[in-house]
């Protein structure tokens, strides 16, 4: 259904993390496929992860509530924000991209 989008800041690369990336490469799915940078384990464990799944299991609902009660179709993803953009030490390179690219 959904999937993951990550920002590698370190050099400056995005992937796309399916569900099926989640079970049958768990491991390569927190690396990042241009640098080889990861994403701490426990970190992808404890909130990666669960948020992932939180999020579709939402739509999951959503899309149930649409067909078995004929309400509208709604679907939630999530876009962040850059919450350190303005840091004092926030990395030079691009993010250009933050706004506009929604599939
Ligand atoms: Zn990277």
């Amino acid at each position: 259904m959904g999937y993951l989008r990550i920002k590698c800041y370190y050099c400056g690369g995005t992937w796309e993390v399916y569900h099926r990336d989640l079970h049958n490469r768990y491991k390569k799915a927190r690396e990042c496929p241009h640098c080889f940078q990861k994403i701490d384990e426990q970190t992808w464990e404890k909130q990666i992860f669960p948020a992932y799944n939180a999020l579709d299991d939402a739509n999951r609902e959503l899309f149930k509530d649409h067909l078995g009660h004929h309400v509208p179709l709604f679907e939630v993803s999530y876009e962040s924000n850059t919450i350190f953009k303005n840091a004092k030490n926030w990395p030079s390179y691009s993010d250009d991209d933050d706004s506009s690219d929604i599939e």
